[in-house]
């Protein structure tokens, strides 16, 4: 693996034809090889777990153990997965034959994509850059890996530690930002898997588009929480405080706003704000958000939404700080409601019927989560059916991302494309398929001039 090139000396020409020899060498296709791989992602969390745990402080302020928690756990836990499945995923797949095209055998097969381009954002760097990988490798790919700009620590981290564990001529990281992302999608790859803004998805898209090159887009949105009258407040409460508060609410299924029955909103407001002091074990003041631009794009949104601020509001951008915010029945067109929040902000919308909060999601762009808190199976079920999104969870939010049985992706403004486990393994290969017939019997009725008696077994046969 080359180590990370500096922006300037980035060759990506050179890179991606590095990378086409390796896997031209059909050694990447070998399912020892890929299991190396794996083990070598899995070695490398283990190993250095105090790394990136530095690395990840450095760049989002996280502590050790949720460094741990969100980027070395689920890493490890998608490549174990992965390493323990990837025979079964691999087999070829026999099917039968209609009777037109009898005898003769026919199966399909999943033969790899050949390079690919995985495109990480900055939140969990480590694990939305490792888990694409996973899956790229598991299918036989060669891979570059392109981490995010706004983690640099974690970027070179990445560059430093990679080529240590995987095939260095099958991997290369390149560091940078989307002058080097368009470098390499200008190199016509194979396909191209990116983690981001929908805005951001929209550019790498139209870049793809004059090679054909397939993308994968794992984006954003407002992702809304329905909370029933009939709903366990106090459980819903604790759930919404906890998940908010993971990564300063910069995750991408974080709950971005609560839509309540009216009967129901104060008692579900006075127990998250109540939750979110306490899962704070006594700190106060601000929240680390990930850079400057972030934290004043974030006090921007408070600016003028209008509604009562129940708890925090104060954001400091030069400190890159934010604390956790309740903003109760901010105005519908304000720039908090129609943009992503991305931060520890909690917008909490009134409405007077579970029918009000799904007209209210339906009026927007597909969500990638809908979390759901109720205890009637009806309104699950409605919900589950009237909200088209990425993922429903009910009464509990986030923790479907961590079922590797389950997609993962959005749907519409959401994404396109998914993985975790098979479907990330699907995602990075072709099912080609494979017809072998043998040259007897060859009956002279289908081929043309056709008589009637012909025409008639044809008619019969197809
Ligand atoms: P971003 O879109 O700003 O950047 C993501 C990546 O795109 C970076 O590596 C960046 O270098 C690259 N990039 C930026 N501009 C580019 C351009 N013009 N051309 C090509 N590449 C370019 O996203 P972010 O700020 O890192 O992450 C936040 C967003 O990502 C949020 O919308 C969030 O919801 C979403 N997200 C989605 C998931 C998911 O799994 N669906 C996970 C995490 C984050």
């Amino acid at each position: 693996m080359t180590a990370a090139p500096e922006r300037a000396d980035l060759d990506a020409p050179a890179v991606v034809d590095a990378l086409r020899a390796t896997f031209r060498s059909g050694r990447t296709r070998d399912l020892a090889w890929r299991i190396a791989q794996l083990e070598g992602i899995e070695r490398m969390c283990a190993e250095r777990e105090a790394e990136f745990a530095a690395a990840l402080a450095l760049d989002l302020g996280r502590p050790a153990v949720d460094a741990w928690l969100a980027d070395l756990a689920p890493s490890t836990a998608e490549s174990v997965y992965a390493r323990k499945h990837l025979s079964g995923w691999a087999r070829p797949r026999r099917v039968g034959l209609p009777l037109s095209v009898r005898p003769g055998r026919a199966r399909y097969e999943y033969e790899p994509l050949g390079v690919v381009l995985i495109i990480g954002p900055w939140n969990y760097p480590v694990y939305l850059t490792l888990a694409p990988l996973v899956a790229a490798l598991a299918a036989g790919n060669c891979a570059v890996v392109k981490p995010s700009e706004h983690a640099p620590a974690v970027a070179d981290a990445l560059a430093r530690l990679l080529p240590l564990y995987l095939d260095p001529e099958a991997v290369t990281v390149v560091t940078g930002g989307p002058e080097e992302t368009q470098a390499l999608l200008g190199q016509g790859l194979d396909h191209a898997f990116f983690t981001g803004s929908p805005e951001v998805g929209a550019k790498v898209m139209a870049a793809a588009a004059p090679h054909l090159t397939p993308v994968t887009l794992e984006l954003g949105g407002k992702s809304p929480v329905i909370v029933a009258a009939d709903a366990d407040v106090a459980v819903a409460a604790r759930r919404i405080a906890w998940t908010k508060l993971m990564n300063s609410g910069q995750t991408c299924v974080a709950p971005d706003y609560l839509l309540v029955e009216a009967a129901v909103r104060d008692e579900l407001v006075e127990r998250i704000v109540a939750a979110t002091k306490k899962f704070r074990g006594g700190a106060t003041g601000g929240l680390r958000i990930v850079d400057e631009r972030q934290a004043r794009r974030l006090a921007g949104l408070l600016d003028g939404c209008g509604g009562t601020i129940v708890a925090g509001g104060r954001f400091d951008a030069a400190e890159r700080l934010g604390e956790p915010t309740v903003v109760v029945d901010p105005d519908p067109s304000s720039q908090l409601m129609r943009e992503e929040i991305f931060g520890p902000i909690l917008p909490v919308i009134t409405v007077e019927s579970v029918d009000a909060a799904i007209a209210h999601v339906n009026s927007g762009p597909k969500p990638l989560a809908t979390y759901v808190f109720s205890r009637s199976k009806e309104i699950v079920a409605r919900v589950t059916r009237e909200i088209s999104c990425g993922a429903t969870v009910v009464n509990h939010l986030m923790f479907h991302v961590l079922v590797p049985q389950l997609p993962f992706g959005g749907v519409g403004r959401s994404g396109m494309g998914a993985y975790h486990g098979r479907f990330g393994f699907e995602t990075f290969s072709h099912r080609r398929s494979v017809l072998v017939k043998s040259t007897r019997p060859d009956p002279g009725f289908v081929y043309p001039p056709y008589g009637a008696l012909a025409e008639k077994l044809l008619r019969k046969l197809f």
